[in-house]
């Protein structure tokens, strides 16, 4: 009996995951609510984390990841997270932090089939500033979710068409020390780094006359001048995201860079992704959907602005490392939804430089 109601229950997360976009946002609305009021029921609630108990078994790792796990494990008991499990996923790594932790990255759904015709590809990033350390553990809790997918026929078939790829702790060296950090270890903020276009003009400039030269704001010498930097722009030049999802925390809100409505070659993907959004919030207890700009060298410059990735900021509302479990109950079902979620998917991935630069030249 208990298989059955476990079954009929991944019959509808996965009904509510794939809900195709509608261009009346009404209707899609009402869909969605049905979704959440189902998995809110008192006798579905048990059921759900019967069905997430898959067993984690542990994959053969390189000295320095494994290494590098036993840290991570360390810093979850530390903070009272449980289990990271670090040492189940299979990790990509290719370069290190300024200290020499590994910058790495897990992939789910079939990576070769991407290269040959572009899947639905999310890119999830945390730990951006070390200091947000629920954001971290929020990432382990996504990872954690899509290990469960790769043990169910559903979760398999919906990871067949769709391809995502989680960086948990793209600055370690801030969130390993003592007291964490915004900064990475050379004292630059890595989220003001990227090689965008306004940054030589502005990014230092505006730095001392905005931020009174901030320590916590620092954007580097240079621009891409941190290896943590290079590590972000080199997994959107990799895998050439549908969108990307970048948690933080505490601004409390859900924010949005990329093409808009009122873009004249993105108009429907603008369209979409403010539809998004509203889902998102709505199945996250209507969290609060605010625009918040972007900055020389910020991702949503960078990825967002410049390159028409929708980018997504989720801003949790606290570091707190009490309120994981909380923060994490309130966004899977949003947070599942954005991932499998394809209606920002372009035919023509991204822009061709040329055609970019013609762009933001009539903006400035
Ligand atoms: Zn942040």
């Amino acid at each position: 009996m208990k298989k059955f109601i476990a079954l009929i229950l991944i019959f509808i997360l996965a009904g509510c995951s794939n809900i195709t976009p509608i261009e009346n946002p009404i209707t899609k609305t009402e869909e969605v609510n049905v979704s959440v009021e189902k998995t809110e029921s008192p006798l579905v609630k048990p059921i759900l984390s019967e069905v997430e108990k898959v067993e984690f078994v542990k994959v053969p790792e390189t000295k320095a990841v494994s290494d590098f796990c036993t840290k991570i494990e360390s810093k979850f008991h530390h903070y009272g997270w449980g289990r990271s499990h670090c040492d189940s996923f299979s990790w990509n790594h290719v370069r290190n932090s300024v200290l020499g932790d590994p910058l790495i990255w897990a992939v789910y759904g079939d990576e070769d089939a991407h290269k040959e015709e572009p899947r639905n590809m999310t890119l999830i990033m945390c730990g951006v500033h070390g200091d947000e350390i629920t954001p971290i553990k929020f990432c382990f809790d996504i990872l954690h979710h899509l290990y469960q997918k790769t043990h169910t026929e559903l979760g398999k078939q919906k990871l067949k068409d769709n391809l995502i790829v989680v960086a948990p702790i793209v600055s370690p060296d801030s969130f390993f020390k003592k007291r964490p950090t915004r900064t990475n270890a050379r004292g630059v903020d890595v989220n003001r780094n990227f090689p965008t276009k306004d940054w030589s003009k502005s990014a230092r400039k505006l730095w001392a006359s905005r931020y009174g030269k901030d320590k916590r704001r620092d954007p580097g010498k240079t621009s891409m001048s941190e290896p943590e930097t290079l590590f972000q722009v080199n997994l959107i030049k990799r895998y050439n995201p549908t969108k990307i999802i970048s948690v933080h925390a505490p601004l409390t809100i859900l924010d949005y860079d990329g093409p808009t409505m009122a873009h004249k070659h993105f108009h429907e993907i603008g369209s979409n992704a403010e539809n998004l959004l509203d889902q998102m919030s709505k199945m996250a207890k209507g969290y609060t959907v605010k625009n918040y700009p972007f900055f020389p060298g910020s991702l949503g410059n960078y990825a967002g602005n410049e390159r028409n990735i929708p980018t997504i900021t989720l801003e949790l509302p606290s570091s707190d490392n009490r309120k994981h479990k909380e923060y994490w109950e309130q966004f899977k079902l949003s947070i599942d939804y954005a991932i499998f979620h394809s209606s920002l998917k372009k035919s023509n991935l991204v822009m061709s430089e040329k055609n970019n630069e013609e762009e933001s030249g009539k903006k400035n």
